[in-house]
């Protein structure tokens, strides 16, 4: 079976390790870009994704780039503690949370498709076309090429993992037009910065106009620093385009955040030291009725852009990627492949369709926006604003929709699976094993 995937991005590449370890070796991606350059600042992987990278092989190799938060803390904007749990195995999960540089990772998982797959990437491959095929045609997608050349890859599968402006949905929503902006600007960075708490907490400040998020990407350094990833964050700015790569002046936005000096991290010093600053438009898509049309499906955020404050753009391109190969893998045949789709997509859509509603109402983050409306001053015990069984409601109730919970986590069959047509290899899933 040929399959072609669209997008070199963390969706894409790890869509062809899930396909190659589901059984299937005639794969090709092919990506935009003329060399894979490891862009970004900051990824978390949550556990159910982690797990999903567990039984994949490749989780150790990941882990060796990041770090495994164990604390999550929100604090108000005057640096007052709100809530705080425990993360990965710290909270019990049998896998972690992982923190990683994307630009790191994506470069790992380049290295392992091509240790599993071989010379499979075409690099400066644009997509422009997509005829989707149907039971009996193949899908064909057309790409642009060096010097305006346009080559075409037929594939049994298409699964297009081409981001946010994804070229494939628009050539089936073409009236979509860009992302949605939801009113507030990102300052994304990385800096080098004493180490704060304990050392492995994701902290998140602020309320729903002013916020600041930071979190260990490494151990710390022979000086004893360590690197965090920090996303700054302001309602305002305007919508100039959701482009990942545009960097800006650091001393304006540390103004922006001045008097946030508390003590136990010193927010302004934090951006104004950045190794790098990066504006981002605060943008998502809305969900859409259909992702697969014949042989061509969508997959991570060409399917379902979300705001990229829940981690959940890394994770929910990763479980994509691995209910994806499960379904084909069943399949196995190319015949099958319309039908497997159809099971990915009624697997995964619903799913993303209400998280996405969820990050939209910021998620957890919920808890900071409910005790800057009930003490905007602050307040002495967070619970004369906010009750105990408040504020453990909301985690729980976004753990489950995210797919993270830990008893659900914990019971969920693997999506571990190889490629067969008989009955074998869907006892796998119903046993829990492989
Ligand atoms: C440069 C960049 C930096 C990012 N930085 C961060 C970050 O710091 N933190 C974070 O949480 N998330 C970041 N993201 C987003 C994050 O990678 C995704 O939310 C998530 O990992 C889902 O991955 P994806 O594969 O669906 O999309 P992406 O990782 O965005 O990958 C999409 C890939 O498709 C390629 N592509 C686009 N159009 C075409 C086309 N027409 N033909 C062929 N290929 C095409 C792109 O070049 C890209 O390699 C970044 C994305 C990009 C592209």
């Amino acid at each position: 079976m040929q399959i072609v995937i669209v997008g070199a991005g963390i969706g894409g590449f790890i869509t062809a390790l899930s396909l190659e370890a589901a059984g299937f070796r005639d794969i090709v991606v092919a990506e935009r870009s003329r060399e894979i350059r490891g862009l970004g600042v900051g990824l978390n992987l949550l556990p159910h994704a982690v797990r999903e990278l567990t039984e994949l092989g490749v989780a150790d190799r990941i882990a060796e780039l990041g770090v495994e938060p164990g604390t999550l803390a929100y604090f108000n904007r005057h640096g007052q503690a709100i809530w705080s749990e425990p993360r990965g195995r710290d909270a019990g999960y049998a896998w972690p949370q992982l923190s990683v540089h994307r630009g790191r990772l994506q470069i790992l998982l380049r290295d392992l498709v091509e240790e599993r797959l071989g010379d499979v990437i075409r690099l400066g491959h644009s997509l422009v076309a997509l005829e989707p095929g149907d039971a009996e045609r193949r899908a064909v997608a057309t790409f642009e090429v060096a010097g305006g050349e346009r080559v075409e890859l037929a594939g049994d599968l298409v699964v297009a993992a081409d981001g946010i402006h994804s070229v494939a949905r628009s050539l089936r929503y073409p009236e979509e037009g860009g992302p949605r902006w939801g009113g507030l600007t990102l300052w994304r960075g990385t800096a080098l910065i004493e180490p704060f708490l304990d050392g492995r907490t994701m902290i998140m400040a602020g309320d729903a106009e002013q916020k600041f998020v930071a979190y260990p990407l490494g151990a710390p350094l022979e000086d004893g620093r360590i690197r965090v990833n920090f996303i700054a964050e302001r309602r305002g700015g305007g919508v100039s385009g959701a482009d990942w790569n545009r960097q800006v002046e650091r001393a304006p936005i540390a103004e922006l955040f001045a008097d946030w000096r508390f003590d136990w991290l010193d927010v302004p010093a934090t951006i104004a030291g950045a190794e790098e600053l990066l504006e981002y438009p605060m943008v998502d898509r809305d969900a859409i009725p259909q992702w697969t049309f014949g042989r061509t499906t969508l997959l991570g955020d060409a399917a379902h852009a979300m705001y990229p404050n829940g981690s959940n753009g890394g994770s929910q391109a990763t479980l994509d990627a691995r209910t994806l190969a499960y379904h084909v893998a069943l399949a196995g045949t190319a015949a099958g492949v319309p039908a497997a789709l159809a099971a990915y997509e009624a697997d995964r859509r619903p799913a993303t369709a209400r998280l996405l509603e969820l990050t939209r109402q910021t998620g957890p983050e919920r808890v900071m926006q409910l005790a800057f409306e009930r003490a905007p001053e602050g307040f002495a015990d967070v619970h004369d604003a906010i009750s105990a069984a408040e504020l453990e409601g909301i985690a729980a109730e976004y753990k489950r929709a995210a797919g993270f919970h830990p008893s659900e986590l914990a019971a969920r069959p693997s999506l571990g699976v190889r490629r067969s047509a008989d009955a074998s290899a869907a006892s796998l899933r119903d046993s829990g094993a492989a």
